[in-house]
């Protein structure tokens, strides 16, 4: 498995690109980006599929036209998809660039597993920055969007946003494998020992 992490727009969030001989993924296209779009068109004898770890415009605001141009389907938690269809809870109005609303094509639930080619993701449920927030595990790699950062949290002070939620979901990642490598929405890899050992917000 290849993962390369692009870095886009003024927020930064990190989209992720992941792929094998028979599988393309991207994760969180979160801004118009050439990279994601020519990774799933040459990908066309692969199997692809965008994945959404949670459903505020800086995440998913690429993945409705990368979607329709390279025929892919979009997955997305189930309760974060009513998200994609109101600019007042995916931030976008907030933060001055309406998005033009989508639907996602499947949406997924806690314990779901989800196949793309010969790669498999382990959907967990992580409500907390957001109600239907999800951490992808692919083999001894987590998708964290932005529940939990290198030696931070996701915000809590945004719609659906708790601190205790969010807490008891960072309490669950940290029983996977403590080599586990943790790739978030926002800033550098970490590992679950290093989270469990130094994060200060949440100690394992
Ligand atoms: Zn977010």
């Amino acid at each position: 498995m290849e993962i390369k992490a692009l870095v886009l727009g003024d927020i930064e969030v990190n989209c992720y690109l992941v792929s094998t001989d028979k599988a393309a993924v991207v994760i969180d296209p979160g801004y118009r980006c050439v990279e994601a779009l020519e990774f799933l068109k040459n990908a066309n004898d692969k199997e692809r599929l965008i994945l959404l770890t949670h459903a505020h415009f800086d995440h998913i605001g690429f993945a409705d036209e990368l979607a329709e141009i390279t025929d892919s389907k979009i997955a997305i938690g189930e309760k974060d998809a009513p998200a994609l269809l109101d600019n007042n809870l995916n931030l976008s109005a907030l933060f001055g660039a309406p998005l033009s609303t989508f639907s996602a094509d499947i949406l997924l639930d806690d314990n779901d597993e989800i196949t793309v080619g010969d790669l498999t993701f382990k959907v967990i449920h992580t409500p907390g920055h957001t109600v239907g927030g999800v951490c992808y595990l692919c083999g001894d790699t987590l998708f964290s969007g932005d529940t939990l950062f290198a030696g931070s949290i996701g915000r809590t002070d945004f719609p659906g946003g708790s601190f205790e939620t969010l807490k008891n979901s960072i309490k669950r990642i940290y029983t996977l494998p403590d080599d586990t490598v943790l790739l978030s929405g926002h800033g550098g890899k970490t590992t679950v020992i290093n989270e469990k050992r130094y994060n200060p917000f949440v100690r394992g």
